[in-house]
């Protein structure tokens, strides 16, 4: 017999914040013959995903559907509204809100950084004065991320906007949603947020290759004197031929019927049920880390994610060594870590097309790569998790009988 089979059996546990596990269904949609993209049938499909990723975000407003990953979004939402030597204010809530920030830098803009130690999302304390200090109105955009992936944090929009008002600033709100949308309650519209930026991978349950700019009115206004050079992240020509059913290019067309499928499943689960579904996979998710002894990387119990959770390893355990171990062993994939903390924690995507059983099932290979990498952990971090479950289902079906 060999001694090490090099065919993994079983299903791969793709435990990492997006992308996430695609349903079948959604690979079944984009598994059709390619049709022509300026034909009527397209036309359709196009209408049907233009329509229904509003609902989404929650605008009545047009959605932009760019063929790029979230990356390509974060440009077109800063080229579409800022003009070279803009001022905007960003909070270094971790890798992703850096990466941003780094973007902002290399298109000419003028970053200030609210720098962070990566265990809180953003506070809206420190937005607020920030701009009271703005006495010359200077800061044209606020950017924030809802999620912050790398750290596992949920910054609440509402009262972002809120400190925005209360300081009488009138720069442009723009928010990455791109871990949190369709995972986490997000409305554009009711928290006057200027610009959202979605992505397609994660709480979409689609491959990486979309993303998305919700805009306000306020955006689309500020659009018309925008002087960064943009082409392919344009959002006139876009809207333009949007509204007929075309796209100015070849868009990703099977991505399209794949976004067509996963909207229609997030509505039949019924949006609500789907963010009850994420806060209950992730708080199982931190009792058991919190019954193995372990750490949250997030020092904030009210910013915990709903779709990650990052867990740091004591003092002298590698957690890219314990993360490739338990890849080879058991055919886990978790997230990395990053900044000041590479190699310190490891990340549990808890997100898309997931349910109890699935994290159990991740829950239990990570008590036991765990005990293997001797990290010191208490057992019984599953048990923990499998109790907070029946206690959730039973409260809701008690909910459900009233
Ligand atoms: C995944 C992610 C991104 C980057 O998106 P890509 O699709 O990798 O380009 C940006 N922001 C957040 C919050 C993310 O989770």
């Amino acid at each position: 017999m060999a001694k090490n089979s090099s065919r993994p059996v079983g299903r791969h546990f793709l435990q990492i914040p997006g992308p996430t596990p695609v349903p079948d269904r959604v690979l079944r949609a984009m598994d059709t013959p390619v049709i022509d993209h300026r034909g009527p049938e397209f036309a359709k499909l196009a209408k049907r995903c233009l329509e229904g990723i509003k609902t989404i975000f929650k605008t009545t407003n047009p959605v932009i559907i760019y063929t790029a990953t979230g990356t390509g979004a974060w440009e077109g939402a800063l080229v579409n509204t800022l003009s070279p030597g803009d001022r905007v204010l960003m909070v270094e809530t971790g890798q992703f809100a850096s990466l941003w920030k780094k973007m902002a830098e290399k298109l000419g803009l003028k970053p200030e950084f609210i720098t962070s130690d990566w265990r809180n999302g953003a506070d809206p304390k420190a937005i607020e004065a920030k701009l009271r200090e703005d006495k010359g109105k200077e800061i044209k955009a606020v950017c924030v991320l809802h999620n912050e992936t790398s750290t596992g944090a949920l910054t609440p929009i509402a009262e972002i906007r809120k400190a925005i008002d209360a300081a009488g600033h009138p720069a442009l709100l723009m928010v990455d949603t791109i871990s949190s949308l369709a995972s986490a309650d997000y409305r554009h519209d009711e928290w006057g947020v200027d610009v959202s930026v979605g992505g397609a991978q994660k709480g979409l349950m689609m491959p990486p290759g979309m993303s998305f700019n919700a805009i306000s009115d306020k955006a689309l206004a500020a659009n018309k004197t925008s002087k960064l050079p943009k082409s392919f992240w344009a959002w006139d020509e876009m809207l333009a031929m949007n509204k007929v059913g075309f796209f100015p290019y070849t868009p990703g067309t099977q991505m399209l019927h794949g976004l067509a499928a996963g909207i229609d499943m997030l509505h039949e689960e019924g949006l609500d049920n789907v963010f009850a579904r994420h806060e209950r996979l992730a708080e199982a998710t931190r009792r058991a880390v919190k019954a193995w002894g372990l750490e949250n990387l997030n020092k904030n119990a009210s910013q915990y994610s709903p779709t990650i959770t990052a867990i740091l390893l004591p003092e002298g355990h590698d957690a890219d060594a314990f993360r490739a171990q338990a890849l080879e062993r058991f055919n886990i994939s978790y997230g990395a870590s990053f900044g000041a903390y590479a190699g310190k924690y490891f990340r549990i995507g808890h997100l898309g097309d997931i349910n109890d059983g699935t994290l159990i099932g991740a829950l239990g290979i990570t008590e036991l790569a765990l005990q293997l990498a001797n990290v010191p952990v208490k057992k019984g971090g599953v048990q923990a998790a499998m109790d907070y479950l029946a206690s959730a289902h039973s409260a809701a079906a008690k909910q459900a009988a009233e």
